[in-house]
């Protein structure tokens, strides 16, 4: 094999059960969008129905049809906006839920007499999808006097990880607006929480659901969280190894510099396969637990790194890589470093190997 990504599914399995305690027992919905975050959407929502998790979250309407293409029945959320389309769609299907963030689309559904599941999206401070707050309540009372068949009200935390002095302050406003908007509403689903909600603010979410994806996955931000395990982990093999016969420079751009005699190995993965142009930037590799810096610009299909001359002899072609894992993403320290990129940009010639 020449990239493959090994998905730990004891390990995923475990963070859920902590999530959940996190999240003090609420019911977690597993976001399982842009192809679970590029580990596969089918096999990821297997793992976490053994879990006990029953609802799931996608992007659009399109991605809650291949759940069901794949005979996994549990509740769908689609966190993202749909067109009149999808609701026409989504009204032969089961358990489909629906996000609404306009007067116009609520008109839409009673004008249609469509009676499609949804929820409300109320924006408390991501400045995105949403109701405004000052609109949500005669959203709920309109679905209400229309009979529509509103499911629940939720919202988005927007800088719930990493924590500072002001994304602290900020996130518990967003989740007092939150409160308010949804004070007396009687429905069924409420939620804010996100995973950094889980990790960051357990104490303080509300509802009765609570959304998980990154942290699914050991992370709170791009950091680490000590009480969840390392489930994905990014692997390659040597394919080539080399000495530079003189100073050279590597790669497109010619900005990384090899001395005479230095030692130097292709990986056969480049940013098609997910490697970032940024890990460039002060990334590494471990190979046989060795660190060897990534240098030059990262291609498309390959990646050059630096073999450390005390290990000249000991590495070899065909030795295994360890890419990209928790540990190494947790001690990478890259302005552009953001973990949802690099595991959603993972290619489709890496193999999604569950172990
Ligand atoms: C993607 C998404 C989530 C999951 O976010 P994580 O930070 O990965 O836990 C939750 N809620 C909404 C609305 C989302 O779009």
């Amino acid at each position: 094999m020449r990239a493959w990504v090994e998905v730990n599914t004891e390990n995923l399995k475990f963070n859920i059960s902590q999530l959940r305690k996190m999240a003090n027992n609420r019911e977690i919905l597993g976001v399982v969008k842009a192809n679970a975050y590029g580990l596969g959407a089918v096999e990821v929502s297997k793992i976490l129905k053994d879990a006990g998790v029953h609802f799931f979250g996608v992007a659009n309407f399109e991605e809650a049809l291949e759940l069901r293409n794949a005979k996994i029945e549990e509740k769908i959320l689609v966190l993202g906006a749909s067109f009149e389309e999808d609701y026409i769609e989504a009204q032969k299907q089961k358990d489909i839920h629906l996000s609404i963030s306009s007067f116009e689309t609520l008109e839409f559904i009673k004008n249609n007499n469509l009676s499609v599941p949804f929820q409300l999206k109320v924006d408390t401070g991501m400045t995105r999808l949403g109701f405004n707050l000052n609109e949500i309540k005669q959203a709920i009372t309109f679905c209400k006097n229309n009979n529509l068949n509103l499911k629940g009200i939720f919202s988005h935390l927007s800088d719930a990880a990493p924590i500072t002095d002001s994304s602290y302050s900020f996130t518990l406003e967003q989740i007092n607006k939150f409160k308010d908007a949804c004070l007396d509403c009687n429905l069924e689903y409420i939620h804010i929480s996100n995973s950094a909600g889980m990790t960051n603010f357990s104490e303080y979410i509300v509802g009765n659901l609570a959304r998980a994806g990154l942290g699914m996955y050991g992370f709170s931000g791009d950091k680490k969280d000590p009480r969840l395990l390392n489930v994905f982990t990014i692997k390659t093999k040597i394919i080539h190894i080399k000495k530079a016969s003189k100073d050279s420079f590597v790669s497109y751009g010619r900005y990384y510099k090899l001395k005479t005699n230095e030692t130097y190995a292709i990986l056969p993965m480049g940013y098609a396969d997910g490697m970032k142009k940024y890990l460039s930037k002060g990334g590494y590799v471990l190979v046989n637990n060795i660190k060897c810096e990534i240098i030059g610009n990262i291609c498309m299909d390959m990646t050059m790194i630096k073999i450390p001359s005390e290990f000249v002899n000991s590495i070899k072609i065909g030795d295994e890589v360890t890419v990209i894992n928790r540990d190494i993403i947790d001690s990478l320290n890259i302005p552009e470093l953001c973990t949802w990129d690099i595991m959603t940009s993972l290619g489709r010639r890496v193999k999604r190997i569950f172990v």
